[in-house]
């Protein structure tokens, strides 16, 4: 865990009008900073950041945090990684308490910042030799990439020669060159000599590979005459990994939250080209395999996935390897596709052919995740033989038990049936998958479980804030029918204007654990003092440590209006979990018992109200 007083130091540090200025055009209005807030469609601003709060605010849709929120908002950023980036770029290494020192981490953290000006500098001294490379532009030109878009990725060219960088550092033997990937130090040729050093990318068409805030991090590089290799990639450095980054990230990113929805490709000109033709909303891996990490990253982003790799073997065999890294990704709510080109095009060439209307027509004919892994387990045996039938029917287990336990494992599980001739429950018990693994949630008899998961659960973000403003409890309606399962929707409580009449959260949708310390809190006056929460809660030591967590010592200083926003927001999530776990029950149980499907259906557009109304919610 990060000690709170390192949090509190770097938010004192870093200046939230620059880390959401970079983001947001913000123009002074008073005391603070105002802009068209990114978090809800709006023409004209109402979203606020004060310099001397260090806080933003929306007044449209109230959102509000500190600078760590918003790299977590916006950016899709873990609470770690978000204090991981903001104390990068302090050159701050982030302490842990529990007191374990990784020495060569933190010397490595704490050489970040020098490295991220380095590559700033020579992705400039790159994207300037561009304009002298004849070859580079003759190069780019038949490629059909238009001078905007070349400015729009800072394309450039590493001029050919050894140590062509000469020209932009001083000091050539700078530690930094290497370090950041750009210069080759190889052995001494003998005892005594200096080591010999030389650029890394020579005579390549050179494509920055930017972090989410927009700073280079590496390079890819693709030889612009005959050579090999034909793409370079930026080696594994302190910045640049290529398992977690994605090209085009950075510049797709506004793209890809309009759309809620992210294409992946395999190549830099596939990202570039699909951009100049209005496809904005894709990225590519970087000369490998995609990774749980990339999925991981985009899943925090957006609910719809595109995979597009080529029709060839290869291009199967890629897209298996996204497939198998997004199962754990593959939830009831988020849709994963994959999108498989005739043989003879690749994103780039395709886009080019047939515009921007033919690749969105392609891609609304994408391959489901789910029928992608019958059609591809399909085609390994012959399902005429018992053999084929029984190797289908193993094979298929990695991938079931690497799915979600929601509805999706069982409508596979139910088409691997169908397919291997065995009825589902006799396939189940092959693969030991119970009909229905969801249990009811027990029952809590503290306010929160005495082991926390890693990150702030809503029921006790929400409980956090009620703590420091228990005029929130009081505020639900009296009485709430205590323990009830989520059944009645609708019985309306709050927030006014944010659900559509009819949507309302009711607080029988709660569970038993919240409704628990609602009514704990509420045996106290609305303006009770944060003391005498305490003291209420003296002999609760599980419920004291929620209130000590570090991750909700930022919100502490929020002010009822603030808190209620968030307070309300958490309480969706909670509900959101719920919903999602009885349609994961009723997937698993008989779906043709009577009113099952009904029900399916209700929970699910209840789930879809919420989500419209609260934006994208952390679960
Ligand atoms: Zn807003």
């Amino acid at each position: 865990m990060i000690p709170q007083s390192f949090i509190q130091d770097l938010l004192t540090r870093v200046d939230i009008v620059d880390v959401v200025g970079r983001q947001v055009k913000l123009r002074k209005g008073g005391a603070n900073w105002m802009g068209l807030c990114p978090f809800h469609g709006e023409k004209s601003p109402s979203f606020t950041v004060s310099p001397t709060k260090q806080f933003y605010h929306c007044f449209g849709c109230g959102v509000h945090g500190t600078a760590i929120d918003f790299l977590m908002s916006y950016s899709g950023y873990g609470f770690v990684d978000a204090v991981r980036e903001l104390a990068q770029e302090l050159g701050l290494s982030v302490p842990s308490e529990a007191g374990v020192r990784d020495p060569a981490a933190e010397a490595s953290r704490a050489r970040a910042p020098d490295l991220i000006e380095t590559l700033q500098k020579a992705a400039k001294f790159y994207s300037a030799r561009l304009r002298d490379a004849p070859q580079a532009i003759t190069y780019l030109k038949n490629r059909g990439v238009s001078g905007a878009t070349a400015a729009r990725f800072r394309l450039g060219y590493a001029p050919g020669g050894w140590r062509a960088l000469e020209g932009a550092f001083a000091d050539y033997g700078d530690d930094s060159l290497v370090e950041g990937g750009l210069v080759i130090a190889s052995d001494a040729p003998a005892e005594g000599q200096p080591a010999r050093r030389y650029d890394r990318f020579r005579d390549r068409v050179m494509f920055p590979i930017r972090n989410p805030r927009g700073q280079v991090i590496g390079f890819g590089g693709r030889v612009v005459g005959q050579g090999e290799p034909k793409y370079l990639n930026s080696p594994e450095t302190p910045l640049f990994s290529k398992g977690r980054s994605l090209y085009g990230l950075y510049e797709a990113r506004d793209a890809i939250r309009q759309h809620n929805a992210v294409v992946v490709v395999e190549g830099y000109m596939d990202v570039v080209m699909l951009a100049q033709n209005g496809v904005e909303n894709a990225v590519a891996t970087l000369g490998t395999a995609t990774t749980a990490d990339h999925v991981r990253l985009l899943a925090r982003l957006v609910d719809r996935i595109t995979f597009s790799f080529d029709g060839d073997k290869a291009g199967r065999k890629a897209a298996w390897r996204a497939l198998e890294a997004s199962l754990p990704h593959a939830t009831d709510t988020r849709r994963i596709d994959f999108l498989f080109l005739p043989p003879e095009h690749d994103p780039d060439s395709f886009v080019r052919a047939h515009g921007h209307e033919g690749w969105r027509a392609a891609l609304a004919e994408a391959t489901p995740l789910s029928e992608f892994v019958l059609r591809e387990l399909s085609s390994r045996g012959d399902l005429q033989t018992s053999e084929g039938r029984a190797q289908l029917q193993s094979q298929a287990r990695e991938v079931l038990m690497a799915l979600p336990d929601a509805a999706l494992r069982q409508q596979l599980l139910a088409r691997i049936a169908a397919l291997v001739g065995l009825d589902v429950d006799a396939l189940r018990s092959f693969y030991g998958i119970g009909a229905a693994t969801v249990s009811r949630e027990p029952r809590v008899p503290r306010v929160v479980m005495a082991r926390r998961p890693p990150t702030v659960r809503a029921a006790e973000r929400a409980f956090a804030l009620a703590a420091r403003h228990p005029a929130l409890v009081h505020e639900l309606p009296v009485d709430p029918t205590r323990g009830a399962p989520v059944a009645e929707l609708g019985v309306a409580w709050v927030p006014p204007g944010r659900l559509a009449q009819g949507d309302e959260m009711a607080v029988d949708e709660l569970p038993r654990e919240v409704l628990d310390w609602i009514e704990r809190l509420r045996t106290l006056p609305a303006g009770a003092s944060f003391a005498s929460v305490q003291t209420l809660l003296a002999q609760d030591s599980a419920a004291l440590a929620v209130l000590q967590a570090d991750e909700l010592k930022p919100w502490a200083g929020l002010t009822l209006e603030e808190a209620r926003g968030e307070f309300h927001r958490a309480l969706a999530e909670v509900v959101l979990a719920r919903l999602q776990d009885e349609l994961a029950q009723i997937a698993a149980s008989d779906p043709t018992r009577s009113g099952a499907l009904d029900r399916y259906q209700a929970l699910q557009r209840r789930m879809l109200a919420l989500k419209s109304a609260y934006g994208r919610v952390r679960r």
